[in-house]
């Protein structure tokens, strides 16, 4: 915390919701226990965007290394919610478990093994998360894109790649393609490594801009 920390979360929560404005207009937490960050700016433009534009549906996906335990609690009541987590486990805040489905499906969890690779990551992923979303049809498909699960991060133990990152973009477009007008707001989250939070937020950007 300093004292810029209060004006630098508001404008954090105020992009996300600034960034649901832009994709919509363009077709024209409060968990306190293990937190890394002040306001879960991806649950705030979640729950903004079923308010602001009356959505019966909308999907966070998370690839984070760690499991976003605030943004499930927010959403496990909310069948108007889905939440889809990719993270290694056994690791921090402990949460994530593939029991933990939420009150009618909208929780998944998909927990990975530290050394986790490529191939693993992309199988998982395309056989338990992709088909989930695809079933949940979201309005607005919101990602909470963090890159420590890069190999390069210091904190974790996945060894994800820069392609990987690029990989997921390009499959969760081609989900929002055909669910909500290719309708995605990607909300930058962790990284340890600068190195690596460099190489695959710039894969990250790339696919998003079909590049
Ligand atoms: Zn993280």
């Amino acid at each position: 915390m300093s004292p810029g920390s209060w004006e630098a979360a508001m404008r954090c929560v105020g992009a996300a919701c600034a960034g649901v404005d832009a994709v919509m207009d363009s077709a024209a937490d409060t968990d306190i226990r293990k937190v890394f960050c002040i306001f879960n700016q991806a649950a705030i433009a979640a729950a903004y965007a079923v308010d602001a534009y009356q959505l019966e549906r909308v999907a966070v996906v998370d690839f984070d290394v760690h499991h976003g335990n605030g943004t499930q609690a927010a959403f496990y009541n909310r069948p108007e919610l889905f939440y889809a987590s990719s993270h290694q486990a056994p690791f921090y805040p402990g949460t994530g478990a593939e029991s933990e489905t939420g009150v009618s499906q909208n929780i998944v969890n998909l927990p990975l093994p530290r050394g986790c690779d490529s191939a693993l990551f992309r199988s998982r992923i395309q056989a338990e998360i992709l088909p989930a979303i695809r079933r949940f049809n979201p309005g607005l498909l919101i990602i909470s894109a963090g890159f420590d699960a890069h190999r390069l991060d210091p904190l974790a133990g996945l060894n994800l790649e820069d392609e990987d990152f690029y990989w997921i973009t390009e499959q969760l477009m081609r989900i929002a393609d055909v669910s909500c007008d290719g309708r995605i707001v990607s909300i930058l989250e962790g990284g340890y490594s600068l190195d690596g939070l460099a190489s695959g937020t710039a894969a990250h950007v790339r696919a998003l801009m079909g590049a």
